[in-house]
């Protein structure tokens, strides 16, 4: 088929049916839920640009399987400017949305699992590949989107597992038949689980004897038996209940997160991309956490574009845009910002092509890239808060401003620079809330912190990947340590005696 609108995205997720609850309630219109509607408004737009002309060349690319043009969400990378243009994408709907656009963990997914099931193949004569390869194919010609499910609730951190209280707190096999496998378990914090065609399970943890049931990997349809989902809360969420939506800060976008229970759902073989091989769950893990490292250094720097410009905004309608501090503190921002998107560049950049054919992005510059994005934003957000002042969170009520009795005076009181009406000012600040502290904080702040891993697994990649060995070799070399014939040697002074 070819590329689908955003409208016909929105309606293929509603005619899923999926179980989805909200407030302890099933929730049956779950696409024009007010919580829940910014969300897919976001990976509706990932439709849309898809088919602008201006957009064409970050949004589309040619499929490596069937030679046609798909979105590029669904693509395998095939050179250093795909690694490029992924990010650049990421950006650009970074900067559209202001929110996370969801649809980069299935997208990730796919890359990571297309060069880990080509080695295990090789190393165990499976034919997990030419599946796989098969089921990219399906998501390219239908233009699906797959939610990339890695994380477990992982009950006690200290244990393995299979060592667990409870099976279910990893999901895994229950069940191997003729015909597939069933599993059960769930995946925690799952980004755009809701507004997803397809699941795609990897992994969550390097395995070891005795996980070979937790090590699994399939596909599955979203609505599949058995599987549901309980939407995650966000901070301020029920303002989107609110008639009017001036408080809301971001009135058309957001991001989800969910938690999704698998209550023994079956997989049909043609679905399973590993099943029990342990000794490959960590580079599975691995490379779908360095691809999501990678996309950080796009998405985030989008949506600090946005909070960018909101703080600038915010300086111009208080009168302040020439002084000093304020200038000093912008710079600042763009700083940071473009020091992330250079790593989401720079991993890119020094991509590698797989032994499957797919480009991978460089590991430790994606680590780099990622345990920036773990504080940068916050310094972001603290100097937007800064510029942005205390009105911000303590700015009375869309309702307050239109009421009969206090508006008037909210109207006048809260007026800054003369030119700027009072609701802008205040739709300015709502933003800026909305992005610091509010909904979108989730993806902006916390995500930031823990989102493709928290800190303390990307410094231990950094560690793994430094090459401390080659450094120490360096510094050796240069100080001639070791080596008593060494080039320095002739130029050595006698120590002189001392008298
Ligand atoms: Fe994409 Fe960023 Fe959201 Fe991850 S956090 S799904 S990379 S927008
Ligand atoms: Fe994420």
């Amino acid at each position: 088929m070819p590329l689908r609108t955003p409208e016909e995205f929105v309606q293929s997720i509603a005619d899923l049916n999926l179980e989805i609850y909200l407030f302890g309630e099933k929730v049956d219109d779950y696409v024009n839920h007010p919580m829940i509607r910014p969300s897919l408004n976001c990976i509706a737009m990932t439709y849309e640009l898809a088919a602008k002309p201006e957009y064409e060349d970050l949004m589309t690319a040619t499929s490596h399987l069937t030679g046609k043009r798909i979105n590029r969400f669904a693509h395998i990378h095939q050179s250093v400017d795909d690694l490029i243009k992924k990010v650049k994408m990421q950006r650009l709907l970074g900067q559209k949305t202001g929110s996370c656009f969801q649809r980069c963990v299935g997208m990730d997914a796919i890359n990571a699992l297309y060069s880990v099931t080509f080695e295990l193949d090789q190393a165990r004569g499976t034919d997990y590949h030419q599946r796989f390869r098969k089921y990219v194919q399906f998501l390219q010609d239908e233009d699906l989107v797959a939610d990339g499910a890695m994380t477990d609730v992982k009950g006690d951190r200290a244990l393995a597992p299979h060592d667990q209280a409870d099976p279910d707190l990893y999901l895994h096999i229950t069940e191997r038949r003729d015909d597939g496998i069933v599993v059960r378990g769930a995946k925690a914090h799952q980004t755009g689980a809701c507004n997803s065609h397809e699941i795609l399970v990897m992994p969550t943890v390097a395995m070891r004897e005795g996980d070979e049931d937790y090590a699994v990997s399939f596909s599955t349809p979203a609505n599949a038996p058995g599987i549901f989902y309980v939407y995650g809360r966000q901070a301020s969420d029920t303002r989107k209940l609110e008639e009017n939506d001036l408080d809301v800060g971001n009135r058309q976008f957001g991001g989800q997160e969910a938690l999704m229970v698998f209550d023994n759902v079956f997989v049909p073989w043609d679905r399973v991309y590993m099943c029990g091989e342990i000794e490959f769950s960590g580079a599975l893990v691995e490379r779908f956490a360095g691809y999501h490292r990678q996309s950080y250094g796009g998405c985030k720097v989008g949506v600090g574009d946005v909070l960018i410009g909101a703080a600038a905004l915010a300086a111009d309608m208080n009168g302040v845009p020439k002084v000093s501090h304020i200038k000093d503190k912008l710079i600042e921002m763009t700083h940071l910002n473009e020091t992330l998107f250079s790593c989401g560049i720079a991993c890119s950049a020094e991509g590698v092509k797989m032994p499957a054919g797919n480009y991978q992005i460089d590991m430790l510059l994606a680590n780099v890239c990622k345990q920036n994005v773990t504080r940068f934003p916050y310094e972001i957000a603290r100097l937007a808060e800064d510029i942005a002042g205390g009105l911000m969170v303590t700015m009375p009520s869309a309702q307050d401003l239109f009421s009969a009795k206090t508006g008037p005076w909210v109207d006048k009181l809260l007026a800054a620079q003369c030119d700027t009406p009072t609701l802008d000012r205040m739709r300015v600040m709502r933003l800026v809330e909305n992005l610091t502290i509010g909904a979108a904080a989730v993806g902006y702040r916390t995500e930031s912190m823990h989102g493709a891993g928290s800190p303390q697994a990307q410094r231990i990649m950094i560690a793994r990947q430094s090459n401390m060995a080659h450094k120490k070799q360096l510094a050796k070399d240069l100080a001639g340590v070791g080596n008593p014939a060494g080039p320095q040697k002739d130029k050595l002074r006698k120590p002189t005696a001392v008298k």
